[in-house]
């Protein structure tokens, strides 16, 4: 069975179709995935989908591209729904300096309330970052999130940074990326992760893995990304399968129901 780390079935490219991914994903041999809520719409309908499906789980954070919208009211929320059952991980949340509608000293602020609350209530964290890799790791160094670890979801920068991720007790998941011709970089990374640090993810409706890329993409596709990092690897895909659901059963604290 495969576990897809990072899914966006909540958003609205889903509206016609959600039930039927859904079956084509267990179909596909994705048995378990992680909806990731990032804001005042997705959250709840990653709850819902949860509550909906036994091998549906939940992430819940505010995502930094709006971290100017958040308030205490905001933090206070999140802490109430992080108690729910289903909700395995904080996050999305992180930095991003690519689009400009928060400024930075306002995403940390957000992004460090949050890593808090993680600690708070010893949960794993998701990190999203675009363009500011030096800084998120600077910043959870800063709050020692080693203490709770956590995931660099849609990992996407050179081997360099890996080292620094791991020391924190972070797990390292590649998604379509890696399937992308003329893309080395995510390519180096899938060779170097040490298997017990791996995880796969889609990241759906978004960076569909090549034969797909630039359509919308779906949590049966996290197969394609598996294979992609077998081959790789050199490794046959079920030692890929099996290192990445187990590592993901084991951040998400769910070994035991396995
Ligand atoms: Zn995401």
């Amino acid at each position: 069975m495969f576990f897809d780390t990072h899914v966006h079935l909540n958003v609205k490219q889903f509206d016609d179709d959600q039930t039927e991914t859904i079956n084509r994903a267990r179909e596909a041999g994705v048995e378990k995935m992680v909806v990731v809520g990032f804001d005042h719409e997705t959250i709840p309908e990653a709850i819902r989908l949860a509550e909906q499906y036994p091998f549906i789980y939940a992430a819940v954070g505010w995502h930094p591209v709006d971290a100017i919208d958040f308030t205490s009211k905001e933090l206070t929320w999140l802490e109430e729904l992080a108690r729910h059952p289903k909700v395995v991980a904080l996050g999305e949340m992180g930095l991003d300096y690519y689009w400009d509608k928060s400024p930075k000293d306002v995403q940390a602020d957000v992004f460090r309330q949050q890593i808090r609350l993680a600690k708070k209530l010893d949960m794993p964290i998701i990190i999203h970052n675009r363009e500011a890799t030096e800084d998120i790791i600077k910043l959870l160094q800063e709050e020692d999130a080693a203490s709770v670890g956590g995931i660099m979801h849609c990992y996407n920068d050179s081997k360099d940074y890996l080292q620094a991720c791991l020391a924190m007790n972070f797990y390292i998941s590649l998604g379509g990326p890696v399937t992308f011709k003329n893309a080395p970089l995510p390519k180096e990374v899938a060779q170097a992760v040490p298997l017990d640090r791996l995880l796969i993810e889609t990241d759906c409706p978004f960076l569909a893995p090549h034969p797909y890329r630039g359509k919308r993409n779906e949590p049966a596709y996290v197969t394609l990304v598996a294979k992609q990092i077998a081959a790789l690897r050199d490794v046959p895909l079920e030692v890929i399968e099996k290192a990445t659901t187990t590592n993901a059963l084991r951040l998400f604290g769910l070994l035991e129901e396995k």
